[in-house]
């Protein structure tokens, strides 16, 4: 009972999270957040059809059968600029010179490039035709007022706000934030800021997920370490409880010091469950408040706290931000040795990728022990070994989950 794979932890996590509200922010600070609105252009851009090249406006009747043989001679009526408005008509046997982004004027259909041409005089020689109607950009080619050219949910990248800057968007709708507190438990941890004590252990989990989450744009705020007992912890998870989402990491497990599922019963939450089928990682709790708190009671080891961040929260936050793409992007390898296992967990595989004439290769970075944290300091991915597998083989495909960077797929 209680005991999840992780497709299913997953989804439960999923299931009890909503996105965050609405919240206008400048411009330059959308970057990397969730458009909640639809945005519509405000102009047409360009605001009339324009020429594409430095070059000559002319009527494509008139230069079709250019060659370098036999140029066509044209005589130049006007020297039209970027931001200028043409007067002259261009007629029969005449073109006008125009710079790149200047308003194409009357009577013309083709730009040729000045490459293909020479000036003579008053007159410009057409060494060789383009295509009708090339080098022109065509009136809203880029924006068509009124019409919708961003839709809600576009995650903003800088292409993105490039669009919104042009459409003048100075405060953007996006999806708030969640609000994120990190609480480490265990007597035996040392904080950052203590002297060094070799009987204890440096509390690592804080300051990773303060990491992990920065790494997705929140800042998280460190609530500290609480001792394993229960009156201390129930003050600081009360604390936590404040926010939109509650790290806690340790005493989650079932040894006679682990307080914070009772602690956390006690104060209300509901459980929804607090074991998964994976390897690290395996005591993992999940629970909902009254107050729309989630609270993951994280595993004590930090690779398992990291590997449990990665796997549960990281797409709970990327959710209440609004965000379709939730999980890392996985790329397809060919593992370089074989991994054993057995089955009845998932175990995720820290692991770092090369390349040869096939596609990319996949290396596990050696130990694997939940304890041992270089693990996850040199990883480049997660291969997801399954519950059922008992296994795999060098030369097997597998899918890697690629952990740097800002890459996520749906
Ligand atoms: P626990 O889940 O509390 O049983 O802890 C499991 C292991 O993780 C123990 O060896 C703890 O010392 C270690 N541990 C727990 N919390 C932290 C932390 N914040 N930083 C580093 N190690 C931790
Ligand atoms: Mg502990």
């Amino acid at each position: 009972m209680n005991y999840l794979s992780v497709p299913d932890a997953l989804a439960e996590v999923l299931k009890h999270i909503q996105t965050k509200h609405v919240e206008h922010v400048a411009l330059h600070d959308s970057l990397n957040r969730v458009l909640a609105e639809d945005v519509a252009a405000n102009r047409n851009h360009p605001p009339y059809d324009v020429s594409a090249m430095d070059g000559y406006a002319v009527r494509f009747t008139d230069i079709e059968d250019a060659n370098p043989e036999h140029p066509v001679r044209l005589k130049v009526v006007d020297d039209i600029r970027a931001g200028q408005m043409p007067t002259i008509k261009v007629l029969q046997g005449r073109a006008a010179r125009i710079m790149t982004g200047a308003p194409t004027p009357q009577g013309v259909d083709t730009v040729i490039r000045v490459e293909d041409t020479q000036e003579d005089g008053d007159d410009v020689l057409i060494l060789t035709p383009p295509k009708q109607g090339a080098n022109i950009r065509s009136l809203g080619e880029n924006l068509m007022n009124g019409k919708t050219v961003l839709f809600k949910g576009t995650a903003i990248t800088p292409g993105v706000l490039a669009i919104l800057a042009m459409v003048k968007q100075k405060q953007v709708p996006v999806f708030a934030k969640p609000s994120v507190a990190i609480l480490s438990t265990g007597d035996e941890l040392e904080g950052l800021d203590e002297a060094v004590d070799a009987h204890k252990i440096p509390d690592a989990n804080s300051h990773a997920l303060y990491a992990q989450c920065k790494a997705l744009g929140i800042e998280a705020k460190l609530l500290g370490i609480a001792r394993d007992n229960p009156i201390e912890l129930k003050a600081k998870l009360t604390e936590g409880l404040k926010y939109d989402v509650l790290l806690a990491s340790g005493g989650v497990s079932v040894g006679h010091h682990d307080f914070v599922r009772p602690t956390l019963d006690a104060l209300g939450i509901t459980m929804h469950f607090w074991r998964v089928a994976m390897r690290p990682g395996h005591p993992l709790a999940f629970g909902t408040g009254a107050s729309g708190c989630a609270v993951f009671g994280l595993p004590g080891n930090p690779v398992s706290s990291m590997v449990c961040f990665e796997q549960f929260v990281s797409p709970a936050l990327r959710r209440m931000m609004g965000f379709n793409k939730l999980h890392r992007r996985t790329i397809s390898a060919r593992l370089s040795h074989d991994i054993k296992d057995r089955a009845g967990r998932a175990h995720v595989v820290r692991v770092v990728l090369g390349q040869d004439e096939q596609g990319y290769t996949v290396t596990s970075t050696g130990t694997q022990g939940s304890g041992v944290l270089m693990s996850m300091a040199v990883a480049e991915g997660f291969v997801v070994v399954p519950e059922q597998s008992e296994g795999l083989k060098a030369g097997d495909e597998v899918q890697v989950q690629l952990l740097q960077g800002m890459d996520f797929q749906e």
